[in-house]
């Protein structure tokens, strides 16, 4: 993604998305909530939006239907909850949360995630619902070129949104994989990443994105991790918790830690991608690979900021 290949239009309104889901995040922490119910929020609104990867506005995979993974992690008690190819669950973050909280597993795929979401309430959907026009364009552009994938642009929020990345295939796709990352007042961190996969993906292929360690991780101790980009590089460099690691064993500051694992460690594998990032001090980092990132962060108190270029 460059400058060149989205509109003013197009921009302003990746902005105003990213600043609703802000206030209303940042509104949750200001009235005493928590970095869970923050990111779950976020990534419920982002979910809902169909400029990004992920729920309404997910990509397709190469047999034209939509599979969708997501994940959260509590930093307070290191529970964790994911879905996987889940195709019928309007609010795979949620499902994922309810993994957490209400079952004694973390990861469910498919029609057992789905069975088990709804069973607890949770809003089932036909899968057209996911389909927007946008992503039928895109996955027809990419099996005419017979090229597989990678569509990534992120966005996650809280305290920052999303990584966003280029899109090999189709320079006019810039969606995005969602993800939050927030501190609250009681010094609880969390992390929660959702998406749609990777357009024209192999049905049945996982990414990074529901995988505890892979796409997201948090740890009261280091750090609150949500990863976008290319899924497989992401998995094996074990991306989210290496930042924590490198943090809690080598000393290093969630930036320096950050910044060496999306400069120089997943580059070695051509992954591309970036990352948002919180630690227990409030310190923020949010690099990426890639020319763009649909990102936004906010402090209780203090204005909301946004970006998708550097
Ligand atoms: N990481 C996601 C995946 O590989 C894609 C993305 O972030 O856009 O499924």
């Amino acid at each position: 993604m460059s400058r060149c290949d989205i509109s003013a239009e197009q921009e302003a309104a990746y902005h105003v998305a990213l600043q609703d889901v802000l206030r209303q995040a940042q509104q949750l922490l200001t009235n005493g909530g928590s970095a869970l119910d923050a990111v779950s929020l976020a990534v419920d609104m982002l979910e809902d939006c169909p400029l990004f990867n992920a729920g309404h506005g997910a990509v397709f995979t190469h047999d034209e239907t939509h599979e969708l993974d997501a994940s959260i992690m509590d930093g307070a008690t290191l529970r964790a909850g994911a879905v996987a190819c889940v195709s019928r669950l309007r609010r795979p973050l949620r499902a994922a949360r309810a993994v957490m909280e209400h079952s004694e597993h973390v990861l469910l795929v498919a029609e057992g995630a789905e069975a088990f979401a709804s069973s607890l309430g949770l809003e089932l959907v036909t899968p057209d619902y996911f389909s927007t026009e946008a992503r039928r364009v895109q996955l027809h552009r990419a099996l005419a070129s017979n090229a597989t994938v990678l569509d990534h642009d992120g966005a996650a929020l809280v305290f920052r949104a999303a990584a966003a990345g280029s899109a090999p295939l189709d320079e006019n796709t810039k969606f995005g994989t969602v993800g939050a990352v927030a501190l609250d007042a009681q010094g609880n961190l969390a992390a929660a990443t959702s998406t749609g996969g990777m357009t024209n993906k192999r049905p049945g292929r996982v990414g990074d994105t529901p995988l505890i360690g892979a796409g997201t991780y948090a740890d009261n101790r280091t750090a609150a991790i949500s990863c976008t980009g290319t899924g497989e590089m992401f998995i094996r460099t074990a991306t989210a918790y290496d930042i924590c690691a490198r943090m809690a064993y080598a000393g290093q500051s969630l930036d320096m830690a950050a910044q060496e694992v999306v400069m120089n460690v997943l580059p070695t594998l051509n992954g591309r991608g970036g990352l948002i990032a919180v630690d227990a001090q409030g310190n923020l980092s949010l690099p990426f690979n890639t020319e763009g990132m649909y990102r936004g962060w906010a402090r209780v108190g203090e204005i909301l900021h946004t970006a998708i270029f550097r």
